[in-house]
Order: structure tokens, then C-alpha cells, then sequence
């Protein structure tokens, strides 16, 4: 196939137009464009195209996809679901690389073109699981970009060894470093954060932190936080996970975590938990300027079974449950589902325009709200300039 024209659909914030695409980039974008010899066309009038689905926080090494049914029956505290996802997987003894990869293939179905997974790295797995996820990322480059973030999902400081493995995840590849809750699992959050911004820093990669901690907690962390991403320099290149202390603050602290947030280019991802956990008030902090992203967080795992790694449907569930009803509050809500992620990830030629990476999901729907609010099937996911999945399934060889 040299080459692909998606017919008569309407641009997300745009008109209804023909988008041309040829080595993998958009070469065209108008109204009648002429077809080339041996390219393809997809009738999509009726139809909404975007960029393509990028899903912010995934652990693609942990999930139970493709397994029989596992009733959830971890406990309600952090740690615990730690332990539980600590035992459980050792019983299972599933493969990490295949994991990855089953779980791969779906987000490439549910019209996901780019992913950020956090891989766990720690005293009993080593780097393994690290190198398994970056094995089939290899294989699947053609259908989705990967990045990796490093994450310590038993702690920094309690757990020797683990700062030392982090430092070598970045050596063999992992693009961000993370981090997770400095005060409620490590109790050293001068300790877990100095290390981490330390290997940040020598190797040139981002940080992301999983920050669970709630209230005044969590405000003190992100304090801490902002302090170091001034100093070394860091803005634009390190995020927050969750947050759930932005959703709890009085109105004068939190303007204040917000201003250090927005100064300093600290982004926020949040999946919009479940169960009334409280998350961060997105309107309120899009408006303040503060860059936001959204993520699938684990898909069928110990944690929980309901995420379903479908990036429209999650962005439905951050409407849902921040309240919005109007065009403007559904359409942030997939903006995080997109552009948001994107740009957090530095995702290469992102966008809709002449020249864009040729990355884009077609769906039926009048418009971006009604994608939101339906999140209907996809109908053709196209990864640079090809058709990956249609009608909600992806075109992939058998896995092995
Ligand atoms: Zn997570």
C-alpha cells in the first residue's frame, strides 16, 4: 500500500475534510483530495477523527489479561495491595513479556497509538521485568511507542538495592524514573527524593512519581517536589501520579500547590478512581494552567479488575465523575485522553496537522463530546499511516 485516504470525516476541532497520509505522515488535509494510484481509502463519512489514544500510566508488566477471572480480594490499604500483588503473581508465574504483549495488542485495538507503562524494578524481580516489557516493545514498535518509566512498587529507601537498580533501568533504556509515595511507604521523603531526582539528573531522564498520599501529606511531598525540580532544572519534565491530595486541600493551600505546580511544569495524571476517592480537580487546575494526563493505570490486575485499558471509555469516567455535562468539559477530558499524554511523553509529531505523525482513530460520532459520552467502537486505528485495528480489532500477528 503506498499510501491511505480517510474520506469525509470531520476533524476533532475542525472541519469535515479528506486527510491524505503517505510514508506514514499527513500529507494532505482538504475537501475532495485526488486518490493515488495503489493508496487505500477509508469511507469515514459521519465519522470523528483525532490523533491518536494515549494512555498516561499503564502497568503493562502486571496484568492478568488473557488469564481466567481473578476475584479481587486484597486488602484496603497500600500496602497490603502491595503484598497481595507480591504474592498473588508469584503463585500465577506469568510471564511479564507475555503479559505485556496481550495487553498491548488490546490497547492497540481500543485505538491507544502511544503508552507510558510503569515496569517494576526491585530487590526480587531485578531489572526482568524491565527487560521482558522492553523485548515486546521491540516487536510491537510498528503498532504503538512505548516509553518506560522505572517504578519502585515496594519503595526506594526501605527496600536496599532498589536505588542502585533504578540507576541501571536507566543505563539499559527506561526513559523516566519513578517514584512512589516518599512519606507513606519509604517515611524518608528527603531520602527517596534526592536519589531519585539524582539519577534523573545524571542519566537525562523524567520522573514520575506515584503520590497516593493523601491531605497535608501529600502537599508537603509535592512541595518537596517543586523545590527540586527548581533547582535541577527539571520543569517540563517530571509529573505527578494521582495526586488524590489535590481533590482534599482547603481552597488557600491548594491555590498554592497549584501555583507551585503550574511554576514549575509539574504535570498531573489522573485515572479518576473509584469508590469516592478523592482526585484532582481538573477544571479547576486545566484553567490554572497546569499540564494534565490520564492513564488507564493497571487493566485487570491484583489492583483491580475494572479498568479496562479503553482510553475513550476513561475519559468518559474522568467526566463522569468530575461532574462534567458541557461540550468543553468532555472535550478536556479527552484532550488528557490525548494531546495531554503526548506532550508529557514527548511524543514525536503529534497532531492533527500537515506533518503529523499519521497516528489517528476513527470513530462514529458527530462530534468529540459525543466520542466521549458514547465511547463507541473503533473503526479504523491507524499507526503511522497504517491500518492497525478495525472495528475494535487489532491487525497483528499471532502472539508465539
Ligand atoms: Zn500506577
Amino acid at each position: 500500500m503506498d499510501g491511505l485516504i480517510v474520506r469525509g470525516a470531520r476533524l476533532w476541532q475542525g472541519p469535515v475534510a479528506d486527510i491524505a497520509i503517505a510514508g506514514g505522515r499527513i500529507a494532505a488535509i482538504g475537501r475532495e483530495l485526488p486518490a493515488h494510484a495503489g493508496s487505500d481509502t477509508l469511507e469515514a463519512r459521519g465519522c470523528l477523527v483525532m490523533p491518536g489514544l494515549v494512555d498516561g500510566h499503564a502497568h503493562l508488566d502486571k496484568t492478568l489479561w488473557g488469564t481466567p477471572w481473578h476475584s479481587h480480594r486484597a486488602g484496603p490499604t497500600l500496602l497490603e495491595r502491595i503484598d497481595n500483588e507480591r504474592r498473588v503473581l508469584g503463585e500465577l508465574g506469568l510471564s511479564p513479556q507475555r503479559q505485556s504483549a496481550r495487553l498491548l495488542r488490546h490497547l492497540v485495538a481500543r485505538g491507544t497509538t502511544h503508552v507510558r507503562t510503569h515496569v517494576d524494578v526491585g530487590p526480587d524481580m531485578q531489572l526482568a521485568h524491565l527487560h521482558g516489557v522492553q523485548a515486546m516493545c521491540e516487536a510491537h514498535r510498528e503498532f504503538i511507542d512505548v516509553q518506560i518509566v522505572a517504578f519502585p512498587q515496594t519503595g526506594v529507601m526501605r527496600q536496599p538495592g532498589t536505588l542502585d537498580l533504578l540507576d541501571q533501568a536507566a543505563l539499559d533504556g527506561a526513559q523516566v524514573i519513578g517514584g512512589l509515595d516518599p512519606i507513606g511507604v519509604d517515611n524518608d521523603p528527603h531520602g527517596q527524593l534526592n536519589a531519585i531526582f539524582a539519577i534523573a539528573e545524571r542519566r537525562g531522564c523524567g520522573i514520575d512519581i506515584h503520590l497516593h498520599d493523601r491531605g497535608e501529606t501529600g502537599a508537603a511531598t509535592i512541595e518537596m517536589i517543586a523545590e527540586r525540580t527548581r533547582a535541577l532544572g527539571l520543569a517540563g519534565r517530571v509529573a505527578l501520579s494521582h495526586a488524590f491530595c489535590l481533590g482534599m486541600l482547603e481552597p488557600a493551600r491548594l491555590d498554592a500547590i497549584v501555583a507551585l505546580l503550574r511554576d514549575n511544569d509539574i504535570a498531573v495524571m489522573t485515572h479518576a478512581p473509584s469508590g469516592g476517592t478523592p482526585f484532582p480537580p481538573i477544571r479547576l487546575l486545566a484553567e490554572r494552567g497546569v499540564r494534565l494526563f490520564t492513564g488507564s493505570d493497571g487493566v485487570r490486575d491484583c489492583w483491580s479488575p475494572l479498568n479496562t485499558g479503553d482510553m475513550l471509555e476513561r475519559a468518559y469516567l474522568l467526566a463522569y465523575l468530575s461532574g462534567f455535562r458541557d461540550d468543553a468539559g468532555l472535550e478536556l477530558a479527552l484532550t488528557m485522553a490525548t494531546h495531554g499524554g503526548a506532550q508529557v511523553m514527548g511524543a514525536e509529531g503529534y497532531g492533527l496537522d500537515v506533518g503529523c505523525a499519521a497516528d489517528l482513530v476513527v470513530v462514529q460520532a458527530e462530534n468529540a463530546a459525543e466520542a466521549v459520552a458514547m465511547h463507541p467502537l473503533r473503526r479504523w486505528v491507524i499507526k503511522r499511516g497504517r491500518v492497525v485495528a478495525r472495528d475494535g480489532s487489532a491487525k497483528l500477528p499471532a502472539l508465539d
